[in-house]
């Protein structure tokens, strides 16, 4: 069994960014530009908001960070977001969720446009994802596949189970692994038979949100297994796998924490270069 450090790969392609954002400087006379939008005063949400600035400074990218109150109008943020959009220093845009519950999130982010949608979840980035046409993908399925590239593990002709259907992470993951030529099969919670579907998986993806969800009995001897889902419990950070149990079956795993985790944000600064590169061209 080989752990994917993912804290390792996400540390080496930051460096390789740094690298990257100084020669865009230098090109264009500018920096990479990222805008980071915050609503309220989610605790979480502070914390990914300030690691993500940091993140974005270590990486060479001018980060806008701006903080409206937990009041603000459906208007105001919509606003910002726009004159955002229409500013040529920022090429990207990041609105923090979950919003405020007063605010309509699709209204708001419909105002970010497709060639500054970091995130990948704008509709016109699901269909290129969907169509195999390239554009921006979400960070943490992105992320699986930069682990899964970076490790040398063949994705080619290989059968692929996605335990998860959602819009940031389940589906795109399913997506990229079918344009990575795997067979794929998704499951969510309405399907029949999971473990045995489970069990037939090479690449085996657990996205649910449940802890220890997947045991070993799921899982087939020397497949792959990447454990996105984070749960606490217990006050200790778990993923959706059983990782004592299942690990030694395995020929890759992902821990939780170290593995998926750190690859999102590290691709989040990826998606910011390249939307900025794309800007420029
Ligand atoms: P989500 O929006 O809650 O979606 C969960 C998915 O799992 C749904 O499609 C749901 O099916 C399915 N599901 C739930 N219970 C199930 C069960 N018992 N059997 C089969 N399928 C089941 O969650 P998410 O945002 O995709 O996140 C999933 C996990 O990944 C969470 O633990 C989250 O914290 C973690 N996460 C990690 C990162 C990272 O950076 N590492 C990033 C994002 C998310 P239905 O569609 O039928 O409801």
């Amino acid at each position: 069994m080989t752990l994917i450090d993912g804290k390792k790969i996400a540390a080496d392609i930051r460096a390789e960014l740094r690298e990257k954002t100084l020669q865009f400087q230098k090109r264009y006379g500018r920096q990479v530009g990222l805008a980071v939008v915050l609503v309220g005063e989610d605790p979480a949400s502070q914390v990914y908001v300030r690691n993500k600035i940091r993140a974005c400074e270590e990486a060479g990218i001018r980060s806008f960070a701006h903080y409206l109150p937990a009041d603000a109008p459906q208007r105001a943020v919509e606003e910002l977001v726009c004159s955002l959009a229409a500013d040529d220093e920022v090429h990207g845009i990041l609105v923090q969720l979950p919003l405020p519950p007063h605010l309509d999130a699709e209204r708001i982010l419909a105002c970010i446009p497709a060639s500054k949608d970091v995130d990948g979840f704008s509709a016109q980035n699901i269909g290129r994802l969907a169509l195999g046409e390239e554009g921006t993908v979400a960070c943490t399925p992105l992320g699986v596949m930069e682990l899964l590239r970076r490790s040398k593990i063949e994705t080619r002709g290989r059968r692929a189970v996605v335990l998860g259907r959602s819009k940031i992470v389940g589906r795109p993951m399913a997506l990229l692994l079918l344009n990575a030529d795997a067979t794929v099969t998704v499951c969510h919670s309405h399907t029949q038979g999971l473990a045995a579907i489970c069990a037939q998986a090479d690449i085996l993806v657990a996205a649910i949100g449940k802890p220890r969800f997947v045991t070993a009995d799921m899982v087939k001897g020397g497949a792959v297994v990447i454990d996105v889902g984070i749960n606490r419990v217990d006050g200790k950070l778990v993923g959706d796998v059983d990782f004592e149990h299942v690990a030694p079956k395995t020929s890759f795993i992902t821990p939780v924490p170290g593995g998926v985790g750190p690859m999102t944000i590290a691709m989040l600064l990826c998606n910011a270069l390249a939307c900025a590169e794309r800007a420029m061209q």
